[in-house]
């Protein structure tokens, strides 16, 4: 893989913003998912240890399965990445002239005239041939390959730091008032999250607010609800 020492600016916006998407949709998850189980499960009139354990395990579990689920996504991208690259490299090897021909095809597509496509093509193979097929034909970016273990370690921490919010507020709160408090703080750390993400990627604050708002308030209905409907029958 070839590293370019002068990145476009721009790249490293789009860089920052698609990260931090990323870190506001795991934390998002994990406040969510967090919070609706203890409601859940302190709706059903369970002590307050069974309120904590169901919160921890809510945290794990849910960081593991979000790692997991990173890993193999980026994986299978990753791989196909790196076969479409094999076979590009075999192709250029076997014959440079059809693949120079083929690029030169690409250009004359987006407009540029016949001569010019080939003059661009020619020196675009010459800097770095299998670069430029990558770029222009697969769509693919070297400096920008898919890194499964990165992904999974930001999807699992940016989930378990969303989940210790509402498990702090657990924690802090006596049982009586475990299920509202729990779901107001939420909805308050759901809120600033989702104005921070509206914020970061240049979207209307209000919208993103509302939708997160009603979103958050239907789990954590729909939990208790459920809660307090096993907690009596199996009680
Ligand atoms: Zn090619």
């Amino acid at each position: 893989m070839q590293q370019s020492k002068i990145a476009p600016a721009e790249h490293h916006v789009v860089d920052r913003i698609g990260w931090l998407r990323a870190a506001v949709l795991g934390a998002n998850d994990g406040i969510l998912s967090t919070s609706s189980l203890i409601v859940g499960v302190a709706a059903s009139a369970a002590g307050k240890p069974a309120v904590l354990v169901a919160g921890v395990a809510g945290l794990v579990a849910g960081a593991m399965s979000m790692a997991a689920g990173e890993y193999v996504s980026v994986s299978s991208q990753a791989d196909t990445e790196a076969a479409d690259l094999a076979r590009e490299r075999r192709e250029h090897a076997e014959s440079p002239a059809a693949e120079l021909e083929e690029l030169a095809g690409i250009y004359r597509d987006r407009g540029l005239p016949d001569a010019l496509a080939h003059e661009v093509a020619v020196a675009l193979s010459a800097k770095d041939a299998l670069g430029a097929h990558a770029r222009d034909e697969l769509g693919l970016s070297l400096m920008h390959r898919a890194r499964p273990v990165q992904a999974a370690l930001t999807s699992a921490a940016t989930f378990a730091i969303g989940a210790a919010l509402p498990l702090l507020a657990a924690f802090l709160l006596p049982l009586g008032s475990l299920a509202v408090g729990v779901s107001a703080a939420s909805l308050a750390f759901l809120v600033l999250l989702g104005a921070v993400g509206a914020k970061a990627g240049g979207a209307p604050i209000m919208q993103g607010i509302v939708r997160v708002v009603i979103w958050g308030a239907l789990a954590m209905a729909a939990t208790f609800l459920i809660g307090k409907l096993f907690g009596t029958t199996v009680a």
